[in-house]
């Protein structure tokens, strides 16, 4: 009887043969990151593996009769996906996996361009938490969906490829920083001044342009894309890092990425719930978007989608489909919040309590409450439900560990997990830590990873 308890190093827990397997995810997982920046590009690639693997759109389930063991998915406004395999009876409840596939960015204004300085530029607006002054002096990549004025819609990636320009934000030199160094860090570069250069050539023209460089580069816009200065007023256009995840250590054993948060449980509820085959309880992984501002908005875990697909199912399934039907399908549901916690990092060690933070590479993190001040805003998971998933996980090999987003009164943060549990589902966060969370580049261990995934697989089997 193993009366005290340590935490599991899973990089000397696992075999040689499972410890390649967490080589050959980070693989995998890094060719998701890079093709899946925004929530937009993540929908098409996760609908793409759905449809490779069996699934068939709900529009598509609904003509027929739906039974157990059918893969569906469902595309909500190009911006987030439901992947369901039924079980038995969906009334019983469903197991589900919800994660987010925004990340934290800088989106451009609605009248975005504009010259100074003999340079053309993007004006933006920042998405998500970040701190500003980390955004300057990187290569940037330009993602997003914009419409010409004749309807034609298009998805721009400019940045990623080799061959392609990038774009930048400029910091002050430090010769004549003396002002600006003494300014708090929250106020050294504001949101106003994260103005994207995107061009500086001008033509030489006759006329009298007041705005050679803008104008140029509308020129480029209008000659490549056929857009005009107009479509960018109602375009969906960020800015995100521009580059591929990459590998960090002389062992290769972390990633260095934009986006871990939270495209690493994305990706980890993807490849779980394509390992469930004709599952005696309905399994789902939801990948939403939003929830970096909130999750509000049709697109977010707040909307109804998904509770829409359900009643879908069951009034397809059932005789008489009423609304008791559906609130007994959630009420019996279990959740996992799938979402990233702060890993143990020791520069930083004043702002965590070493007993109840996670530690990189020791397993996927559970964290019963999060919130702040009090546990202010947190879902707060019950007992009953933790040691279900205890014993699932100790039963099936699974790594995992307690986190804790941070000592108490140093902040906090929030997750889909309260939204859930609105409908009287058991739900609780349970993800992979990292550092540097929100940065435009984030890290974690390809060990957590691996395990986070395990952890979401053992339960939706
Ligand atoms: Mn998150
Ligand atoms: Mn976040």
């Amino acid at each position: 009887m193993e009366l005290n308890y340590e935490k599991k190093n899973i990089w000397e827990e696992l075999s040689e043969k499972e410890i390649n397997e967490i080589f050959e995810y980070g693989e995998r997982y890094k060719k998701f990151l890079d093709n899946s920046k925004i929530e937009r590009e993540a929908t098409v690639t996760i609908i793409e593996k759905a449809k490779e693997n069996g699934f068939i759109s709900l529009e598509e389930a609904l003509k027929g009769k739906i039974k157990k063991g059918d893969k569906i998915y469902l595309n909500n406004k190009n911006k987030s996906v439901v992947m369901m395999i039924v079980g038995e009876d969906i009334t019983e409840g469903m197991n589900i996996l919800g994660s987010h596939i925004d990340s934290p960015r800088l989106d451009l204004k609605q009248n975005p361009i504009f010259e100074d300085g003999h340079m053309a530029y993007f004006k933006t607006h920042y998405y998500g938490g970040v701190k500003k002054y980390q955004w300057a002096t990187l290569p940037l990549s330009l993602h997003g969906t914009a419409f010409t004025k004749d309807g034609k819609k298009l998805d721009i990636v400019i940045g990623e490829k080799e061959e392609d320009p990038v774009f930048y934000i400029s910091d002050l030199l430090i010769h004549l920083s003396k002002d600006q160094r003494k300014k708090s860090m929250d106020e050294g570069i504001t949101g106003e001044q994260l103005n994207v250069i995107i061009g500086h050539r001008s033509y030489k023209t006759k006329d009298e342009e007041k705005n050679p460089i803008k104008d140029s580069v509308l020129k480029y816009l209008n000659k490549e894309y056929g857009l005009v200065e107009e479509d960018f007023l109602i375009a969906e256009l960020t800015i995100v890092p521009a580059g591929k995840a990459r590998d960090v250590g002389f062992d290769r054993s972390l990633i260095a990425s934009y986006g871990h948060d939270d495209k690493v449980c994305a990706y980890a509820s993807l490849e779980a719930i394509l390992k469930v085959e004709n599952p005696k309880k309905t399994a789902v992984s939801l990948f939403v978007d939003k929830e970096e501002i909130g999750s509000v908005g049709n697109a977010s875990m707040g909307a109804n989608f998904f509770q829409n697909m359900v009643a879908e199912v069951l009034n397809n399934q059932v005789e008489n489909y009423s609304d008791v039907l559906l609130r007994r399908a959630f009420a019996n549901s279990k959740v996992l919040s799938a979402d990233v916690t702060v890993a143990f990092d020791p520069n930083f060690a004043e702002v965590t309590e070493k007993n109840n933070v996670a530690l990189v590479g020791h397993g996927v993190a559970l964290a019963k409450y999060t919130g702040s001040g009090g546990k202010f805003g947190s879902n707060d998971a019950n007992t009953e439900f933790l040691q279900e998933l205890r014993t699932l996980f100790n039963e099936n090999g699974v790594i995992w560990q307690t986190g804790e987003l941070g000592k108490i009164d140093q902040g906090g943060g929030g997750t889909i997990a309260y939204i859930l549990a609105a409908y009287g589902a058991e739900v609780v966060d349970i993800g992979t830590a990292m550092l540097s969370m929100h940065a435009p580049i984030e890290l974690l261990s390809k060990a957590d990873a691996y395990m986070t995934s395990k952890a979401y697989e053992v339960f939706v089997k």
